[in-house]
């Protein structure tokens, strides 16, 4: 049994030693498509020049990007200026447009559990003073029902390849769902806020994990915030010093579309 056990682990080895090698022999092919690229882990020009970094100028409390220069004069969104959220700051390393879905969806739906890092490098680079500040990396729960479905959490692996990055502790059980909520897509700013409302919950020792500490919260996509506000809540609740939110993703606020 013993030798079966130990052959079976062999040939696994084998078979990733080998795929190892296959990578190191095929030509090295872009993330979000299939032209070659010169090195492992990149994206080609022009997938590259289809991302759209955010950049200031941008909400300096809740990260919504700005779409034009005369907009940050406020310093603060239309939705920032009628009740700041309870997290600190949230950061994100791109706009969440057709360029950043070709990344993001495959990684969401698609297997593509090999994006973490290359996403992870970006919010890193987004987030920097916020990852600096961090004590405590959690990422945003997933459905109990969709995580099922798709087998990884891709949330939690933001998460990890950000504590790779930072050498920050994770906690990727910290948040748990404390109830269902329907999908929040064709919901608006306010209904959302609504429906996540008391969602979350700090697990049982997760509070004496964070009492006095700073939280970074990730997710893959924000959008209207509401999650991440329903999520600081909890984390405030239970003890925590500050949340600060990284995201790889954001969706433009509508508001601020024009004018
Ligand atoms: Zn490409
Ligand atoms: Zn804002």
């Amino acid at each position: 049994m013993a030798a079966g056990q130990a052959l079976r682990r062999l040939s696994g080895g084998v078979r990733r030693a080998s795929l190892g090698l296959l990578d190191a022999l095929l030509p090295p092919r872009c993330l979000a498509c299939e032209s070659e690229v010169q090195t492992q882990g990149a994206l080609c020009p022009a997938c590259f020049a289809g991302l759209t970094p955010i950049t200031a100028p941008y909400c300096e409390r809740c990260g919504v990007p700005f779409a034009h220069a005369g907009q940050g004069e406020a310093a603060l969104c239309p939705g920032c200026r009628r009740g700041l959220p309870c997290f600190l700051s949230a950061r994100a390393a791109f706009r969440y447009d057709a360029g950043a879905k070709r990344l993001i969806l495959p990684f969401k739906h698609g297997d593509r559990t090999d994006l973490a890092l290359p996403l992870a490098r970006q919010m890193a680079r987004a987030g920097a003073p916020l990852l600096a500040r961090a004590e405590v990396i959690a990422p945003v729960p997933a459905h109990g029902r969709r995580l099922l479905r798709r087998r990884y959490d891709q949330a939690a692996l933001l998460a990890r390849a950000l504590g790779t990055l930072s050498g920050r502790p994770v906690l990727p059980d910290l948040l748990r769902r404390a109830r269902r909520t329907p999908p929040l897509a064709d919901k608006g700013a306010a209904e959302r806020a609504a429906t996540v409302d008391g969602a979350f919950a700090v697990s049982p020792r997760g509070g004496a994990a964070i009492a006095g500490r700073r939280v970074l919260l990730v997710d893959d996509v924000m959008t209207s915030g509401a999650t991440a506000e329903a999520c600081s809540r909890a984390l405030l609740e239970a003890g925590a010093e500050a949340v600060e939110v990284l995201a790889a993703a954001r969706v433009p606020d509508p508001r601020l579309r024009d004018g």
